[in-house]
């Protein structure tokens, strides 16, 4: 079997592929030969550059924004990547929020909204992806967690809930999936310099014993390999320059 996938002739669609570890994502499925669907929010023309970039690989690509936390945007989204590209049949579910929130600055509206963005998303993607995959009895789900699965992190406990709840969906789709020959595994970084840990760099850095935050391409890299592992189930990779250890 090769090391690396052969995604020659598949259909990706990566949400929140505008920048950070979606757009490495994005990225790395076109160099494996996947044709991708680069979704977006609000950044459109950061989209378009991604685009750009996979098409001059050779590999067909179109940016989709759509707010992944809105059921009916969703479905328009993924009937957009079937009418002009195919079906989908890589699914990485990575769009997320990280507001910074104490215990007690927290509100009801950043709680609800980070679940919907977070975890609801997930399940509207996942279930909007199912038909196809079911039909060709070949799919491939990966959800970007983190490491505030398991452990408090610097954001909240919103996020923490919403990336505890995407492992709870990452294992109750895997194993009622895996018998369509779908696999559905997690992926789960701990401070990757991104856009989204910007802010407190300097003092996250400090907790890191590999003494670096790691790159949106090393997530990007797990992607890969967990999409070319048919064996794998349900799993969590986690990536985490040892903060597990701390
Ligand atoms: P980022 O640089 O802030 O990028 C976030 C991406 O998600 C952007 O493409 C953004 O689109 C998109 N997005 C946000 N809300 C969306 C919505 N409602 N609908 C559609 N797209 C939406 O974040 P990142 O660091 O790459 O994080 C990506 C994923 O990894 C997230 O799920 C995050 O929780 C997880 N993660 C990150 C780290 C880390 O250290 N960076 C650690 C653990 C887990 P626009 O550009 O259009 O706004």
């Amino acid at each position: 079997m090769p090391l690396t996938a052969d995604l020659a002739h598949r259909v990706a669609l990566v949400t929140g592929a505008s920048r950070g570890i979606g757009r490495a994502v994005a990225l790395m499925l076109a160099e494996a030969g996947a044709d991708v669907a680069v979704n977006y929010r609000e950044r459109a023309a950061e989209a378009h550059e991604v685009v750009a970039t996979i098409r001059a690989m050779g590999r067909r690509a179109i940016a989709i924004g759509a707010d992944v936390s809105d059921a009916a945007a969703v479905a328009s989204m993924v009937a957009a990547v079937a009418d002009q590209l195919a079906p989908v049949d890589i699914l990485v579910n990575n769009a997320g929020i990280a507001l910074i929130r104490s215990v007690d600055e927290l509100t009801e509206a950043d709680f609800d909204t980070t679940l919907a963005v977070n975890l609801k998303s997930v399940f509207l993607c996942t279930q909007a992806v199912l038909g196809h995959m079911r039909a060709q009895h070949w799919g491939r789900i990966v959800n970007i967690s983190s490491g505030a699965a398991r452990g408090a992190g610097g954001i909240g406990v919103h996020y923490n809930a919403s990336k505890a709840g995407m492992e709870g969906l990452t294992r109750g789709y895997a194993a009622r999936l895996v018998g369509d020959g779908i696999t559905v595994n997690a992926v789960a970084p701990s401070l990757i310099e991104t856009d989204m840990m910007a802010a407190r760099r300097d003092e996250y850095v400090k907790r890191i014993p590999l003494g670096r935050m790691g790159t949106a391409e090393e997530v990007a890299q797990a992607v890969l390999m967990v999409i070319g592992n048919p064996y794998m189930i349900g799993q969590t990779v986690q990536l985490n320059g040892g903060t597990q250890f701390i």
